[in-house]
């Protein structure tokens, strides 16, 4: 037996429908937002991430890191 989408979206009311499009699109615009906010490495170009100062005036804060900072040692970071 298939599963009939349209017979099934049918059967609901409209607010269930409403309310599932609202969950859907907040899901996406929440995973573009996450994705822009991280900002790129003015060396290299790669899609920062977040890390946390282990030494220094600013130990214990975060900041944005370049993850090729391991690999290669890309010295890039923005502040937070
Ligand atoms: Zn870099």
């Amino acid at each position: 037996m298939e599963f009939d989408v349209v017979g099934f979206l049918a059967g609901q009311s409209l607010i269930v429908i409403a309310g599932l499009g609202i969950a859907f699109l907040l899901l996406v615009f929440n995973k573009a937002r996450l994705k822009s906010k991280a900002p790129k490495c003015p060396k290299c170009g790669l899609t920062m991430v977040t890390r946390i100062a282990s030494k220094g005036k600013h130990e214990g804060k975060p900041f944005w890191g370049c993850p090729n900072h391991l690999k290669n040692g890309c010295t890039g970071f923005r502040k937070k």
